[in-house]
C-alpha cells in the first residue's frame, strides 16, 4: 500500500497536539507528537509512540520517565519548534515537575515513569505510569488532514 494513502487516512483522524519532554544528563529534550492516547484508570496508564529515528527515542529508554504536554491553541509555534519545523535555532523554556522538564503554559503536564515498553513496526510505543499531572484552562490546537487548528467558537467550553 501506498505510504501517502496511508498518511492521509491516518490524517482524518483528528488529534490534539503534545511535546514529548525528558531530560537526559542534565538536558532537556523535546519532541512533537499526536500519538497519545489514556489506557487504564487503575493504575494510570498512557501510551506515546516514538519512531526508530526520533532522537527521543533512546533519550527515554535511557532515563526512563518523560512528560506528555498537552498543548494549547496559541502554542503552535512551540509544536513546530519541537517538530524541527522552524529552522533557525531558538531557545525553549521548561518548567520543572518531579524534576522532569515540562511545557510552560501546556493545557497539561502529564508525568510518567516508562511502565512498558513494545517495538511495533518502525515506531517503540510506550506505556507511562502517572506520577504526577498539572491542567491549565483552556482550548486544545488541533491536528487534522496535517494541518493545524483550532476548535470553532461554538465548540469551546
Ligand atoms: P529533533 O528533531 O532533534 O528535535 C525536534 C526539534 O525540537 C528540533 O528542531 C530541536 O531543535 C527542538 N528541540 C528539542 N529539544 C530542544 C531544547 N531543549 N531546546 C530547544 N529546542 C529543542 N513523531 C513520532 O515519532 N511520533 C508521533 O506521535 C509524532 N507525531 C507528530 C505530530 C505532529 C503534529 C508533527 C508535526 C510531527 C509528529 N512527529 C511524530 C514527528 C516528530 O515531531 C519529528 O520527527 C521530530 O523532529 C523528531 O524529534 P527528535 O526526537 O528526532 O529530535
Ligand atoms: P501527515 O499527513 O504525514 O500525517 C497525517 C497522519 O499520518 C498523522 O497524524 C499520523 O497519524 C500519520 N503518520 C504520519 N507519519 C507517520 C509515521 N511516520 N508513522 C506513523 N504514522 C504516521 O502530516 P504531516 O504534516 O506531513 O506530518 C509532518 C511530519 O511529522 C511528517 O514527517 C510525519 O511523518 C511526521 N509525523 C509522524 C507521526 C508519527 O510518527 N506517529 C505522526 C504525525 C506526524
Amino acid at each position: 500500500m501506498d505510504d501517502r494513502l496511508f498518511r492521509n487516512a491516518m490524517g482524518k483522524f483528528a488529534t490534539g497536539v503534545t511535546v514529548i519532554t525528558t531530560e537526559l544528563d542534565g538536558e532537556a529534550h523535546g519532541m512533537t507528537a499526536n500519538a497519545f492516547m489514556s489506557v487504564s484508570l487503575n493504575p494510570k496508564l498512557v501510551l506515546i509512540s516514538i519512531g526508530e529515528k526520533a532522537k527521543m527515542l533512546e533519550k527515554i529508554n535511557e532515563s526512563g520517565k518523560f512528560a506528555v504536554n498537552i498543548l494549547a491553541a496559541e502554542q503552535q509555534e512551540v509544536s513546530m519548534l519541537f517538530a524541527g519545523q522552524i529552522k533557525e535555532k531558538r531557545e525553549a523554556e521548561f518548567d520543572r515537575i518531579q524534576d522532569v522538564p515540562v511545557i510552560k503554559d501546556a493545557l497539561a503536564n502529564v508525568v510518567c515513569n516508562v511502565y512498558s515498553k513494545q517495538v511495533a513496526g518502525d515506531h517503540t510505543l510506550f506505556i507511562g505510569e502517572v506520577q504526577d499531572i498539572v491542567l491549565r484552562e483552556g482550548s486544545p490546537l488541533t491536528f487534522f488532514e496535517g494541518k493545524y487548528g483550532q476548535l470553532a467558537e461554538g465548540q469551546l467550553a
